[in-house]
Formats: structure tokens, sequence, C-alpha cells
């Protein structure tokens, strides 16, 4: 078989609210058709909602789903997802990359179920989380991140997993969903520099100003963008999968290569 036929893409989700986990609409069949195209070996997840001193693998053989968030129906706090963990390659990375270690206990966070469980209902492809080392800067995400393209040409497929513009605080300020013009500002910003595969100017976001100091009041959901960036070359092709900016939130998907 040829080996580039192995070669998995890498997927940025917007993932929003956790009650997308109950949804059916445009975002989650667009969620469902992409994982039926794909059989990827394991699934790396870099998650807005696991953030550590430090960088971690998830090692566990079996996964918890965690469920954290508060407040939200009781059907929420039933769902599991039990895909098994992926402990070969979390320990590879561990060997190959002396920074990171293993973690046995954080589980599968919201942010990565909630998108999995549309992406792959059938929860049978071992997954492991890579945590983000949020006293860090944003070059050392996209270094790191540049480490893991390997896994790709193993058939690991990457998804980062966060939210372009990600401002709770103004989110339920506004009565009806209209965006923000700010918003729409800066996930248009994103977009361009993004099609132009300017990494540079996304790692340096800040200086977009104004709107990206809005859409980003801190960098949890903003850091997994640059993951997907690090993950990939600038010769691959980016595919915007799904669009939909509603107050001071993008749900802008990506597939890169
Ligand atoms: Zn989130």
């Amino acid at each position: 078989m040829d080996e580039m036929m192995l070669k998995m893409p890498v997927f940025f989700i917007g993932h929003g609210s956790p009650e997308n986990a109950l949804l059916d609409n445009a975002y989650t069949r667009t969620l469902e058709n992409i994982g039926k195209t794909l059989t990827p070996k394991a699934i790396l997840v870099i998650s807005g909602h696991w953030l550590t001193n430090g960088t971690y693998v998830n090692t566990a053989e079996k996964p918890e789903t965690i469920y954290d968030f508060y407040g939200f129906p009781e059907k929420m706090y039933k769902i599991k997802y039990p895909a098994p963990g992926a402990k070969s390659y979390a320990e590879e990375l561990i060997r190959l990359l002396p920074d990171i270690k293993a973690d046995d206990m954080h589980g599968l966070d919201h942010g990565t179920w909630t998108v999995l469980l549309h992406m792959f209902p059938k929860a049978v492809i071992p997954v492991f989380q890579m945590s983000i080392d949020y006293d860090k800067p944003m070059k050392y995400h996209y270094g790191l991140a540049r480490k893991l393209k390997f896994l790709r040409d193993k058939g690991v497929l990457i998804i980062a997993s966060g939210n372009i513009v990600h401002n709770l605080q103004m989110y339920f300020g506004k009565k009806d969903n209209s965006p923000y013009d700010w918003a729409i500002k800066f996930d248009e910003w994103v977009k361009e520099k993004l099609t132009k595969k300017d990494h540079e100017s996304l790692i340096d976001y800040q200086k977009a100003g104004k709107s990206a100091e809005l859409s980003v009041p801190e960098p949890s959901h903003y850091i997994p963008l640059i993951y997907a960036l690090g993950a990939t070359d600038k010769d691959e092709k980016i595919t915007f999968i799904y669009e939909e900016v509603t107050s001071s939130m993008s749900m802008m998907s990506f597939r890169i290569g």
C-alpha cells in the first residue's frame, strides 16, 4: 500500500456550547459527514479545555468522559464517549519529546467528546489528548505542534478544538444572536491570514488590535488554532468546512491537508 495514503489531515473544529452534543443541525451534520470519509488509526485532540502547567498527554487505557461544565440539562451528564485510549502513541510522544509528561487522570473533556461524538459516533478509534501549557507563548505552541507532524504519516488524525472568536462574557449580554461587528471583523481577518498561510500574523494575532482583544479575551480557545497550523505545511490545501458567527462566538472550522 502506498505509504502516502495513510497521511491524515489536520482539523481545527470550533466546538462552541457543550449542548452541540445533543443537536442535529448543519454544524453537526458537517462533522458527521467528515467522519465518514476518514479511517484514522488513532485521534490526537488538543482542546481548549485542558490547560496545564507543563505539557501532558493522556495515557489512560480507557479515558473517562468528563463533564467539565455547569448548569446544563441532566441528560448532558449521562452521555458517554467510550473510545479506548491511544497509550502506545502517547508513550511514543513522551519518548521522543522529553518535555511531554504522562497523565492518566484527565479523561476526555467536552472540547473533545462533543466533537468526536458527531465525527466518529461508534467511539471505536483510540483517542488521546495533549494538554496546553498555559504559561507558554504562542511561539512555543507552534514549535511543539511542528514536532507532531510525523504522527500524521502514521495515520493519526490531529484535531484542534477551540473557537476563533470566544467571548463568553459578551455572549450572554446580547438580546439576539446577531454577531458583533468586532467578532465578524476578527473572524474575517483570521480567515484571510489562513488563506494566505500567514502563520506569523496568526501567531502575533494581538497586533490585529481591538477586535482581537475582544474576540480573544483569554487565549484558551485560540491556542488550538496555533496547533493546527504548526502541525501542517504551508503548501497543504486549506478547506473551510463550516463558518458561522453568533453573538461573540465563531464556529469556523477548517481542514488542512
Ligand atoms: Zn469551549
